[in-house]
Parts: structure tokens; C-alpha cells; sequence
């Protein structure tokens, strides 16, 4: 396949590795920040392939998994009431709330459709004046830039029975909040490629010089993977903390700046939960004033929601990379992909779901390795 095979291709994963391996000296652990690269990861069984001291800590990029209990349950109130067609891409469609999920909603008589671009609910809206149509805005940056020119051009056309729930977050701000953990152990990070093609690199090198840890862009092939950890790995023995792209094929150093005005016209920054995380300041986006009658928790007041996390689901442990997902007892036994507990077993890029796919089921090889401190 072109284009694709030659980052797959095994003579050069073993030079990559033999590289690696000839440069470390002693425990470095680092964070892989998006569920894609877990995946990979997982996939090809790269973290088994690395020498004994470099350890991968997944991190928490995957977007459904981040998106909070409460914003899901908002989403299940809305989407059964009458007149309303509720729009989502499918991997929501499963992610539990309190007590339901979106697929239970559509069971009892719920419109619940799934959409491949939310300017197909667009489309949905001005097809269907007399009923309300929601589309249900989660993910990082990637994900953000479409939602973000729907609603532009829900206000441009005049269709005013189309809104937005959203719940966005951005990655600086978590890589910000992990560091300043007391448990943290991450002493480099593989950035997401994909979130670097939009935002650049711009907001990197101050968080790589003050939490003196090196940030390489990385890309979601297996060589993208490996070569991400080579660099990580050369600047943590020659003590460095530079932010180094790695992903020069997609990723500019200022991003994508018509994706980027589209972003500032319509959000604003503001703090966002993540789930199983907490409340990170500034860590999210919100439909800025201008754009407030799109809103879908303004127009429809969802409010009086209680939560309620599951006590067994240790998600959150997972999404910050204190516990690998086979160290959680629920793990292959109440909670697997066909009755997950928490959305890391839902979702394409939940790390809970990458061991379960690919058959990681004993917790024995899970077990942290001691990393040494950075600095
Ligand atoms: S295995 Fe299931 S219960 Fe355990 S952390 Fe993952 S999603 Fe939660």
C-alpha cells in the first residue's frame, strides 16, 4: 500500500529498535498522549519489543473516554426528549452514563442517529425544520475545528433548529495537569501528531522547559512510534528537554491557521472535567457568546443531573497512567467490550479496549518498572 507500508516496514522497526537499545543506559518512562498510539502500540506489540527500561505510560488521548459522566448524562436527557433528533459519530453511542447509554435511549424511542460528519446533522437540521437536531461536539483539537465551522455555518445559512453539546478539551493543559501530579511519573511525552497538524507546536516549549521533559510529535505508525521514542529516548540520556517534531510530514511548526481562526471565531477557552481526571483549568473550549444560541445545554437547560461513576472502574487511574488496564480487577471479567463499566472499554482508542482486542489479559506484565527522576 503506498504511503503507508514503508512506515510499517520491519528492516527498518529493527534498526529503530537496535537504536534504541544501544542508547539507553538505565529506566525512562514515557507518556504516549493519544489513544491512537496506544493502539498501535498495543497492536504491534512495540512496549514488548522495547528494552526492559523504557516503559510506555498511556496517557489520557482518547476522546471518549475523557468526556465526563455528567456531560454524557446531559447528553441521554436530551437526546429522549420529544422532537428532538440527536446526532453522534457511533463510538459515543455506547459509552454507559449513569444508568444508560445512547443506544438504550434509541431503544426506548429515542432519535438517536449516527453521523459520519457533523455537517451531516447539519444537513439533517435543514432537512427536518420542525424538529430540534443536536450533534454532540466531543474530542481534542482534531475534532474541534469541524464542529466548529458546523455551527459557523448553521449561523451563516439561518438554520436556526441545529445545536451543539459540547464538551472539548486540549491537550496542553492535561500534559500541564499530569506533570503537576504527585504521582506523575512521565519523564517524556510522544505528543499527538494529529493535534500538532492543527494547533503546531507553539504552546509546547515553555511546558517542555519548565517541566524540564522532552516533547517529540509523533506520528501513528509503528515507525512514526518507534522513532517518536528513539528521540525521546536520545534527548533523556543526554539530559535535554526540547520540544523535536517527528511528524514533519503532517505537522507545521504554527499548525493550520484557517482551522485555527475558525476555532478562536467561534469557542472560548474555559476549564473543562475530564472524566475520571477532575477539572482541568483551561483545558477546554466552549461556544464563545457570539455563537451562545447554538448551545445545546443553553437551549434546553439540562440541569438537576446527579452522577454516578461506577465504584469498580479505575478509568481514571488509567487515563492519568497510574494503572495499566489489566491491573484493574474488573478487567476481562465484569467489564469487557460487550458490557463495559467505563468508556476506556468502549472506545476505538481507549486503552482498556486495546489490551482487551489485542489479548493483553495478565495483570504480572503490567507491573511499573522504577523510572529514574528527570533533572
Ligand atoms: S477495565 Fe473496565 S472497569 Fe477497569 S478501568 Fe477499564 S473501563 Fe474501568
Amino acid at each position: 500500500m503506498k504511503y503507508l507500508d514503508e512506515f510499517r516496514n520491519p528492516e527498518v522497526g529493527r534498526r529503530l529498535l537496535d537504536e534504541i537499545r544501544a542508547t539507553v543506559t538505565r529506566p525512562w518512562s514515557i507518556m504516549e498522549v493519544c489513544g491512537g498510539q496506544t493502539h498501535t502500540i498495543i497492536r504491534h506489540g512495540i512496549d514488548q519489543l522495547l528494552p526492559a527500561e523504557v516503559e510506555l505510560i498511556h496517557g489520557p488521548g482518547c476522546p471518549v473516554c475523557v468526556t465526563p459522566l455528567e456531560v454524557i448524562d446531559k447528553a441521554l436527557a436530551i437526546a429522549a426528549r420529544p422532537g428532538v433528533i440527536f446526532c453522534s459519530f457511533g463510538d459515543m453511542l455506547r459509552v454507559p452514563g449513569t444508568d444508560r447509554d445512547l443506544f438504550r435511549v434509541r431503544g426506548e424511542g429515542g432519535d438517536v442517529r449516527v453521523v459520519y460528519s457533523p455537517l451531516d446533522a447539519l444537513a439533517i437540521a435543514r432537512d427536518n425544520p420542525d424538529r430540534e437536531v443536536v450533534f454532540f461536539g466531543i474530542g481534542f483539537e482534531t475534532t474541534a475545528p469541524p464542529n466548529a465551522m458546523t455551527v459557523y455555518q448553521a449561523k451563516r445559512l439561518g438554520i436556526r433548529n441545529f445545536s451543539l453539546l459540547v464538551s472539548h478539551v486540549r491537550v496542553p493543559p492535561a500534559i500541564e495537569a499530569i506533570m503537576n501530579s504527585p504521582d506523575c511519573r512521565v519523564q517524556g511525552f510522544l505528543a499527538a501528531g494529529h493535534v500538532c497538524s492543527v494547533m503546531g507546536v507553539e504552546e509546547y516549549p515553555e511546558l517542555a522547559e519548565r517541566h524540564r521533559v522532552p516533547i517529540v510529535v509523533t506520528g501513528f505508525e509503528p515507525l512514526d512510534i518507534l522513532e517518536g521514542i528513539r528521540r525521546t529516548i536520545g534527548q533523556l540520556e543526554r539530559g535535554e528537554h526540547t520540544v523535536d517534531n517527528a511528524y514533519a510530514r503532517a505537522v507545521r511548526e504554527q499548525g493550520n491557521p484557517a482551522a485555527k481562526a475558525m476555532l478562536a471565531d467561534v469557542f472560548e477557552v474555559t476549564d473543562r472535567a475530564w472524566r475520571g481526571i477532575g477539572v482541568i483549568p483551561n483545558s477546554g473550549w466552549r461556544l464563545s457568546s457570539r455563537y451562545r444560541d447554538y448551545d445545546a445545554e443553553h437551549r434546553f437547560e439540562v440541569t438537576g443531573i446527579d452522577t454516578l461513576e461506577p465504584a469498580e472502574c479505575r478509568s481514571g487511574e488509567v487515563l492519568q497512567g497510574l494503572l495499566k488496564p489489566n491491573e484493574c480487577a474488573a478487567f476481562g471479567t465484569t467489564c469487557t467490550p460487550r458490557n463495559p463499566l467505563g468508556a476506556t472499554m468502549v472506545s476505538s482508542e481507549g486503552a482498556c479496549a486495546a489490551y482487551y482486542l489485542y489479548r493483553r489479559l495478565d495483570a504480572a506484565d503490567a507491573a511499573p518498572r522504577e523510572a529514574t527522576p528527570v533533572g
